[in-house]
């Protein structure tokens, strides 16, 4: 089980980037600078080529490890695939599930992602789950709506228990990668509606403990006016976590706000 999470909660995406050399140079570095964020939660998601180098570089080190997917099966006849208990062997504590750019490139639905979900529960893994609405959602005024659809069928057949070692990542897709981030007001409103759908489906300590993480270009300098809103618990960083200075300035910055007003 990933260890018990505190203060802001900080993964980084590094998409398919980086050879061993550079993943445990970036590890290293942000292990390094841990001690200037202790309260937060720091995960690194590096590819799965990354994972035991990433491994060794945080290991003994509160940093955890966190891997970019995995199917729904545990073993078998799958070529190229990667099951739950071979990233736990890998020592992950976390898996990103549904992320957009799975979503929109490989054809996952939300079908398919409740399958991962399950999978990364019975397997021991913190499912990071990834929900968000297009462009064309968010102009239609069906951003809610669509979130609410991918809470029921991404989560559907969760317990309680299962619930409170799930998290979610609220990332419009018109933010990932765009330079485009929702303001904190426009964030803010589908991450309590996030938290009023827990309320609603699973009770109070499910809502009141859930972490909900934004992404979509979060950097240093929006980490802080993001962080402020009330149910922002983190966030899910992809570009700018590929540097570790603006990795542990983004942390830095959700730490000040953490501690102004939480
Ligand atoms: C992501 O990959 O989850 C992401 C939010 O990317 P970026 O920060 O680059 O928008």
């Amino acid at each position: 089980m990933a260890a018990p999470v505190q203060g802001p909660f900080i993964a980084g995406n590094w998409k398919m980037n980086l050879g061993l050399r550079e993943a445990s140079a970036l590890a290293r570095q942000i292990v390094a600078a841990e001690s200037e964020i202790t309260d937060c939660s720091l995960v690194l998601i590096p590819p799965f080529t990354a994972l035991g180098a990433v491994a060794a570089a945080i290991a003994g080190s509160p940093v955890a490890l966190g891997a970019q997917d995995l199917f729904w099966e545990d073993q078998g006849a799958f070529t190229g695939e990667v099951s739950g208990p071979m990233l736990k062997d890998a020592r992950c504590a976390y898996v990103l599930v549904g992320h957009s750019e799975r979503r929109q490139l490989f054809g996952e639905t939300d079908e398919t992602v409740n399958r991962k979900v399950r999978a990364a529960l019975r397997s021991g893994l913190s499912p990071i789950f990834c929900i968000g609405e297009v462009l064309a959602e968010r102009d239609g005024g069906q951003t809610l709506d669509r979130i609410a659809a991918q809470l029921a069928q991404g989560l559907a057949g969760l317990s309680k228990e299962d619930m409170a070692r799930v998290v979610i990542a609220y990332e419009p897709v018109w933010a990932i990668g765009t330079g485009r981030t929702a303001s904190p007001g426009q964030a803010e409103e589908v991450h309590a509606h996030i938290r009023g759908r827990l309320r609603e489906g699973y009770g109070n300590d499910t809502a009141d403990c859930a972490i909900i993480l934004y992404g979509g270009s979060v950097k240093p300098a929006n980490s802080y006016s993001l962080f402020r809103e009330k149910n922002i618990d983190g966030f899910l960083v992809g570009g700018a976590s590929l540097d570790a200075g603006g990795f542990v300035a983004i942390a830095k910055e959700a730490l000040r706000a953490y501690r102004e007003e939480k």
